[in-house]
């Protein structure tokens, strides 16, 4: 087994450390943690070291075990269990001198403490992309040092990854979804994304940004995974679905379909999510707003497996990428919790292309895929139709704007329009339009609008517009004397 110069790194840090009997490794996904798990297991079953290897999923044991054999591990000494069966008979397990924790962000779940404090002489290694809990809680309490791999944009560089755009589309509004255990509550996830009017655009993106690329298709539920396959096979796609339910035989059958490239678009609930192998793909489609870091890097990370002049696609829909940020941000993981953010801090992660959807590193003026410029004040001159259609982008535009986007705003003409599209109630409108007065260009007319609208008394308008001293018609001048 021929290991990368960087895995070469990885593992003798992990020597170096393994005097401190509990080490969490984090490498980014598609950097080859199954391979050093293996070579780990073999130096340690070599010295007739016994080995025990927890992986969450059942799908996953056999996975590695092939990779292990490429490993040449002595499976004399070795494990590979999945963690709910090691936790029921933990008496019956022999003693390990290592447990290695695959997937080690669940670390903190009861069932792995119950087999950590069985061997409290066991040296635990653990293994993560995101060493980080739902919610933000950090895994210190496990795991004394953090040993971290090489970052994404190094490994894209050197050719380990390929590298990706990412466009966000949102179709569904997550502003109002409530959370439970860290996430958004399943059921208020699965009305909002099974309604229909969402397959159609999420197809519409797709033929518009990678038409023709093999596609995986994250969904929240298994109706709303089923309804988004059928519309694919609908507009004249291959498109095919599993889910865990999906029979042994039928599953590697319709894998296989997807590998010979006789289906082109597969999509699945929560399938091929962690450490799950499947093939290669250039292109996936999210459709599950989730509040987990760790799910939605290991999921549009899918599409990153390197091959020659691929350029990964990945088009979210529901927004993850706002919450947290481009798959290659440069997290600064720690074993400590993290600091709840503000929601605002969240969003200076990237910057987003209004005329192409893309989404980037922020201080970049220009877009990269369009070259949309965004200090652009000077508009050319346009045809009657043209301005139309621009208008209808416009709108569509704002509609897609996250509810924070009113701080970018600076005219109170857009502001206006922020709230209609998004249906916000008055109370918005009037307490941005205070908190915004510095930044807002705001005419009299606004103003009237406002009130006509909201059916205020006249006198609200030359209140307003003597505040932010905004100029008023000469007719109005005497007007003090009438409401005095
Ligand atoms: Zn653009």
């Amino acid at each position: 087994m021929n290991l990368r110069p960087y895995q070469v790194n990885l593992i003798n840090e992990i020597r170096k450390n393994i005097k401190f009997n509990s080490i969490c490794v984090q490498s980014p996904c598609g950097s080859g943690k199954s391979v050093i798990q293996g070579m780990i297991a073999k130096n340690a079953t070599m010295k007739k070291n016994r080995v025990l290897f927890l992986v969450h999923r059942k799908e996953l044991c056999n996975q590695i075990e092939q990779t292990f054999i490429l490993c040449n591990v002595d499976f004399h000494y070795c494990s590979v269990k999945m963690v709910q069966t090691v936790c029921r008979n933990v008496e019956k397990e022999p003693e390990p001198n290592i447990i290695i924790t695959d997937e080690n962000h669940h670390c903190l779940a009861m069932s792995y403490i119950k087999i950590y404090q069985a061997f409290p002489n066991a040296i635990k290694l653990g293994f993560t992309a995101t060493p980080i809990r739902l919610g933000g809680k950090g895994l210190g309490s496990m795991y004394k040092v953090l040993i971290k791999g090489p970052d994404i944009d190094w490994l894209i560089q050197n050719k380990y990854l390929a590298p990706f755009k990412l466009f966000s589309k949102q179709i569904v509004n997550t502003d109002d979804l409530h959370i439970e255990n860290g996430d958004y509550k399943k059921d208020e996830v699965n009305e909002l994304m099974e309604k229909t009017f969402i397959y159609g655009q999420t197809i519409k993106n797709y033929t518009e940004l990678a038409k023709g690329k093999k596609t995986i298709v994250y969904c929240s539920s298994i109706k709303s995974s089923i309804d988004t396959v059928e519309e694919f096979n609908n507009n004249g796609f291959t498109a095919a679905h599993l889910d865990a339910k999906t029979h042994k035989k039928e599953r590697k059958e319709i894998v296989n379909k997807f590998r010979n490239n006789e289906i082109q678009i597969l999509s699945n609930v929560d399938l091929f999510g962690e450490g799950f192998d499947v093939p290669d793909c250039e292109c996936v489609i999210l459709l599950r707003p989730t509040k987990s870091l760790s799910l939605y890097i290991q999921q549009s990370m899918r599409s990153m497996r390197y091959k020659e002049n691929k350029t990964a696609i990945i088009i979210d829909h529901v927004g993850n990428c706002f919450e947290h940020g481009l798959p290659n941000h440069k997290h600064q993981w720690t074993l400590k919790d993290w600091p709840k953010r503000k929601k605002a801090e969240k969003e200076e992660k990237i910057k987003q292309c209004p005329e192409c959807f893309a989404v980037f590193e922020p201080g970049i003026n220009t877009c990269p895929y369009c070259g949309y410029e965004f200090t652009v004040k000077k508009k050319p001159e346009k045809k009657v139709k043209d301005i139309i259609l621009e208008e209808i982008t416009q709108t569509d535009i704002l509609k897609m704007k996250p509810y924070s986007y009113y701080k970018k705003i600076t005219t109170l003409k857009e502001l206006i329009a922020f709230s209609e599209v998004k249906n916000y109630k008055a109370g918005f409108l009037i307490y941005k339009l205070d908190e915004l007065k510095d930044q807002l260009e705001i005419t009299f007319d606004d103003l009237v609008y406002i009130q006509k609208k909201y059916k205020y008394k006249f006198a609200w308008v030359i209140h307003r517009a003597r505040t932010y001293k905004v100029s008023i018609p000469e007719k109005y001048n005497n007007y003090e004397r009438h409401i005095s």
